[in-house]
């Protein structure tokens, strides 16, 4: 028999991926030029140099038999210890290769994560704003999403956490450089969590883990940096995509590494081998993983998002939008002038804007506009945008 919860997943899209789809429509009736698609997360950065001669070198030099075989599940072993001795030098912890697991982005880092850690009927914290697939992994492994707000600065609401934790918590997902909104969790936010999360592990007798979701780490502003988990929580399983930084998010490649002082740390590594292995996953791409020691630390040119942000922040404000200034990641969240998040993109559609509902993202009256695009598109959009604020001016 068909899984009934599977289909309704298949034939509703994401809301995300549904106005992707629209845009692509409307772009083959109208022209891609005249349509301002700020609806996906794709990059639109080229990859570093690095990313296509690494590629070219392993296709050229390397055994192609080897190049494309199967690698151990977890990974290949010297992948894995280059990753370890980046992760070390740059955030000063202590990891090894075995405590990395190759996952295919983070998507599939976070299902095999939430698969090894939460049981059918515990319950995941997932403060919001949040990324909503989350809902759809947490419930695929028999879990509740219990959503948390942040506070108006959007940082994490650490009281509002410290309450909604109880028994049942398995684990919380933060993830900063925040999609949809751009925020980033500072490290006295970060140190208050993790004071909460000892306490209430302490509480419940049971450990209560720290998912922190990273495909944006590296995409931060204004010379922020965001803090290593690790380094405040034991019990943190970091889920990190190559996605964004590389610009290769078609490619597919990410990992989960386990805080090697994580109580029960082998049940816990073991546990996501489990995980990927009832997933299916087998390996993470061999290609992709044998990339990566010579792509680490290199970024896609993050200052072309920082001007794109600033683009918007400054003419959008001028034709009087009210805005979160992002700190990292590329999405802007926009106040709804109407106070309904769906009327204002189902407006903004008619001027063909393409901006996402906030709903979905677990937060009413907002709109997310994903600034990976060329800032000469956005230029082009301003005077649609100016049209779309003068149109709440008219009513
Ligand atoms: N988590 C967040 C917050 C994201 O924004 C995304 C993708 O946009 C993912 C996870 C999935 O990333 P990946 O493409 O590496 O699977």
């Amino acid at each position: 028999m068909i899984n009934q919860k599977m289909r309704k997943l298949g034939a509703k899209r994401s809301v995300i991926r549904e106005l992707f789809e629209y845009g692509k429509k409307r772009k083959s009736e109208i022209g891609e030029e005249n349509v301002y698609d700020f609806s996906l997360g794709n990059p639109s950065v080229p990859s570093p140099e690095e990313v296509n001669s690494q590629l070219v070198r392993l296709i050229s030099e390397e055994d192609p038999v080897r190049l494309h075989g199967y690698t151990s599940a977890q990974g290949d072993a010297s992948v894995r210890a280059a990753i370890a001795d980046y992760i070390n030098k740059t955030y000063d912890e202590s990891v090894t290769a075995d405590c990395l697991y190759m996952s295919v982005g983070a998507a599939a880092a976070l299902t095999s994560s939430l698969t090894a850690l939460v049981s059918p009927g515990e319950e995941v914290i997932v403060p919001s704003p949040y990324f909503p697939e989350y809902k759809v992994f947490i419930e695929r492994c028999g879990g509740v999403i219990r959503e948390v707000s942040c506070n108006a600065r959007l940082q994490l609401d650490t009281k509002a956490i410290e309450e909604a934790i109880n028994e049942k918590t398995a684990a919380i997902i933060i993830n900063s450089p925040n999609n949809p909104t751009g925020a980033v969790y500072n490290e006295e936010n970060i140190k208050a969590l993790a004071d909460v999360l000892r306490r209430c592990e302490e509480k419940y007798s049971h450990p209560i883990y720290l998912i922190s979701d990273e495909p944006y780490r590296e995409l931060v502003y204004d010379g922020l940096t965001v803090p290593y988990l690790t380094k405040y929580y034991d019990d943190t399983i970091v889920c990190y995509s190559f996605s964004k930084s590389l610009s290769i998010p078609g490619e597919r490649i990410g990992y989960i590494l386990v805080c090697p002082r994580c109580r029960d740390f082998t049940s816990v590594y073991q546990a996501v081998c489990g995980a990927g292995r009832a997933l299916g996953f087998v390996c993470a791409p061999s290609l992709l993983q044998k990339l990566l020691p010579g792509c680490l630390g290199k970024t896609s040119d993050i200052s072309v998002y920082d001007r794109n942000r600033r683009l918007l922040l400054e003419r959008l404000s001028e034709f009087g939008f009210e805005m979160i200034r992002p700190e990292g990641a590329f999405y802007l969240f926009i106040k709804s002038p109407s106070g309904d998040a769906n009327e204002f993109c189902e407006r903004a559609k008619k001027y063909e804007i393409l901006i996402v509902p906030s709903d979905d993202f677990g937060c009413p009256g907002y709109a997310r506009l994903a600034y990976c695009v060329t800032t000469e598109q956005i230029e082009r959009a301003m005077p649609a945008f100016e049209r779309l604020a003068n149109s709440y001016k008219e009513n």
